[in-house]
């Protein structure tokens, strides 16, 4: 075999992505681009294609840390976060070191684990959704990861034990807010009693960018410097550059009116889902996760019905669920005329 021993174990991530009429199943934006962005990629200039872009697309970071009240120093960017994720495992770790990681949390972590020769170890959540700090700190691993809002299960972790991790950890503990724009809470006060915390965040989730991929992470200057020389240069492409800064000057109010709307439709889809005596876990992002008896059949009733959620099969505590994306009304309501339709097929069959 040519290829390395330890990439026998990963498999490529290859969820079911097939075109589907309604696609709730990865959480991104359902009311579409936010204007200025879409007018900044439209109106770039062609040497935003045929030029490299920024090295370490300082402009942007500039904005970041305005927008988060940090200093530019404290900022690190990246394709997509999963880049900046997958750097910083790779910065503060030497191959065959542990990463801790909650279960269930966000899938990419233990893939991005291996892909550096590392050794993923899963912390279950207790009771299905909330953070075990004991549990996690007692694993010694050199990079914890933590996820707040957690993804799949929604919610956020308890603030005092995600303290209790940061401070007694003996490496570096990531913090992800991919969902954060839809919470009332976050990690950022912990920046300034700890140089070992990375809060790493998204313009795909709220802002809608998920194509243009652009990630990034906020952390103690030394800390992001590190992950900045394991990420390398060029990693932010010059139209999503272009995108995210026009984005973090002059989309907000765009931002914040749909996430507070897919905050009501989520509250109202939960409310529908209880009236079908479906008992959604509470959730401070905008997806829902909804325990049911057999997920994965139940996905692919809904799909056969034009919509596509993400199915999870026996999660601690939780057993099996399907994971909905909230967006607009018109696809909720898609969702739950499929739903009806198709437990109607199980409960006659
Ligand atoms: C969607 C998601 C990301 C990935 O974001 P990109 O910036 O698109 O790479 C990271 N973490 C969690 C928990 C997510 O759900």
């Amino acid at each position: 075999m040519i290829s390395r021993d330890s990439y026998r174990q990963i498999d490529l991530y290859a969820p079911d992505r097939s075109p589907c009429a309604t696609d709730l199943s990865d959480n991104t934006n359902l009311w579409g681009v936010p204007p200025h962005a879409a007018r900044a990629v439209r109106e770039a200039h062609a040497s935003a294609v045929t030029r490299y872009p920024s090295l370490y697309a300082a402009e942007l970071k500039g904005a970041l840390a305005k927008a988060a009240g940090v200093s530019a120093d404290m900022v690190v960017t990246g394709c997509g976060s999963d880049d900046v994720l997958d750097s910083a495992i790779r910065a503060f770790t030497e191959p065959g070191d542990r990463v801790a990681v909650p279960h269930p949390s966000f899938a990419m972590i233990p893939i991005f684990a291996r892909m550096n020769g590392l050794e993923p170890v899963l912390v279950p959540l207790s009771n299905g959704t909330a953070l075990d700090a004991d549990a996690m700190l007692a694993t010694a691993a050199r990079v914890i990861y933590l996820c707040s809002p957690n993804n799949p299960t929604g919610n956020l972790l308890d603030a005092g034990e995600v303290a209790r991790v940061v401070r007694e950890a003996p490496g570096v503990v990531i913090v992800d807010e991919a969902y954060v724009d839809f919470a009332d809470a976050d990690a950022l006060d912990l920046l300034d009693s700890s140089d070992r915390l990375l809060i790493c965040r998204t313009m795909s989730k709220a802002y809608g960018l998920a194509g243009l991929r652009m990630g990034y992470a906020l952390g103690a200057p030394a800390l992001v410097a590190e992950v900045e020389k394991s990420r390398g240069p060029y990693k932010v492409n010059a139209l999503a550059e272009r995108a995210a800064l026009a984005a973090l000057r002059e989309d907000g109010p765009w931002v914040r009116e749909h996430v507070a709307e897919a905050v009501a439709n989520r509250e109202r889809l939960a409310d529908e889902l209880r009236a079908r005596e479906i008992e959604p876990l509470p959730s401070a992002a905008n997806f829902l996760l909804a325990p049911v008896p057999d997920a994965a059949d139940m996905a692919a009733l809904l799909r056969a019905r034009g919509v596509a959620v993400r199915p999870f099969v026996d999660l601690p505590a939780i057993g099996d669920a399907l994971r909905i994306s909230v967006g607009p009304w018109e696809m909720m309501q898609a969702f739950l005329d499929a739903f009806d339709d198709a437990s109607g097929e199980v409960a006659c069959s």
